[in-house]
């Protein structure tokens, strides 16, 4: 079996179409999606009707949880609670119905974990960035592996049998017996790791590895189309650089 890990698509519909274009290359059987659909971008209808096609294991994040007045956007900065404003308002409202129907966590059989932000306390959306954060993460997971999004940074962590938590390179994970993972697959619609390409993560139960990929996409059309929104200059600048 095969999962395609998408997270963070961000309302980024030309991310999201190359994105798609490589999960049809890559014999992807299920579609695994970790949260933000929207907020930020410029497509939140197109990208939720896009992903909501595709049938997918899905987790709600933050933005999708502001999207639908499940958050308090005080602690957003300014840029980030301005395009959701504009968003809340441009999103239908069959696509709100999905978000609200969205758990904040899913366990599915093959040994997977599925969430946003944190295991130990997903509806507070805080991060896993170091071994620290994932070591709480690790305390909350019942699976051999966990994928989560919210950093827009591939990133992946390991527990061994002694409750040992390491990072470990990210682009290939083998899932080795007695071990668990964690793995954030990167951002589909906004990554911020200073590669501007579009991430994504391909799950193999069959091989038992984790691995993430890079894709080019059309930035500029992405970036005009933010721009004709009238949304903040800073959102279409930085998918330029991936920050
Ligand atoms: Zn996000």
């Amino acid at each position: 079996m095969r999962y395609a890990l998408l997270s963070d698509v961000h309302g980024n519909l030309e991310a999201l179409d190359a994105v798609l274009a490589a999960c049809s290359r890559a014999r992807i059987d299920r579609f695994v999606f970790l949260g933000d659909l929207v907020g930020y971008g410029a497509d939140p209808n197109a990208c939720c009707q896009c992903v909501r096609a595709l049938d997918p294991i899905a987790v709600v994040g933050n933005h999708d949880a502001a999207a639908i007045d499940r958050l308090d956007t005080s602690y957003f900065n300014p840029h980030a609670r301005r395009s959701m404003d504009w968003c809340r308002a441009a999103l239908d409202d069959s696509h709100k119905r999905y978000l609200r129907a969205l758990p904040y966590v899913v366990r599915v059989d093959d040994g997977l974990t599925l969430f946003h932000a944190t295991l130990h306390d997903p509806e507070s959306f805080g991060y896993v960035t170091d071994e620290i954060d994932a070591m709480m993460s690790f305390h909350c997971l019942d699976s051999q592996l966990g994928v989560f999004g919210h950093s827009h940074v591939p990133d992946a962590f390991r527990c061994d049998t002694t409750g040992i938590v390491e990072r470990i390179p990210v682009d290939a994970v083998a899932l080795e017996a007695g071990a668990r993972f964690l793995v954030n697959p990167g951002s589909v619609g906004q990554p911020r790791d200073g590669d501007p390409r579009a991430a994504f993560g391909i799950l193999d139960t069959d091989t038992r590895t984790v691995t993430t990929h890079r894709v080019p996409y059309d930035i500029e059309t992405a970036q005009r189309k933010i721009h004709a929104a009238g949304l903040p200059r800073l959102i279409y600048r930085r998918l330029a650089v991936g920050q």
